[in-house]
């Protein structure tokens, strides 16, 4: 029996009018450095992980769902967090 209300068939109904940028830039020196990486744990949509041959940190911010906490927890301060330019982004439905 498939489980409906799983975390990945939620996020999956999410639409999205992707941005060509990125509005999410990380400190790569100080993600390089950072030992707890909580944004790879903090992000409900799983944006950011992390290459385990390079320890570089993979930003797939398609998938953002704009909530900020990211930038809240991050401990260097390194991540540079902006909306996405007008209409673009993760879209809410309203009723
Ligand atoms: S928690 Fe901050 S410094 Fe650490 S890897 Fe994530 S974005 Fe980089
Ligand atoms: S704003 Fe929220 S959804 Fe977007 S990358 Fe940060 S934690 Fe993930």
């Amino acid at each position: 029996m498939s489980d409906n209300s799983s975390i990945e068939n939620k996020l999956s109904t999410i639409k999205y009018n992707v941005s060509e940028l990125s509005h999410l830039i990380a400190d790569c020196e100080k993600c390089k450095n950072c030992k707890t990486k909580e944004c790879t744990y903090v992000c409900p949509a799983r944006v950011y992980s992390v290459d385990e041959d390079t320890n570089i940190i993979k930003i797939e911010y398609e998938n953002c769902l704009e909530c900020g906490a990211c930038r809240f927890i991050c401990p260097h301060n390194a991540i540079e967090w902006k909306y996405p330019k007008s209409s673009k982004g993760v879209i809410y439905k309203l009723s």
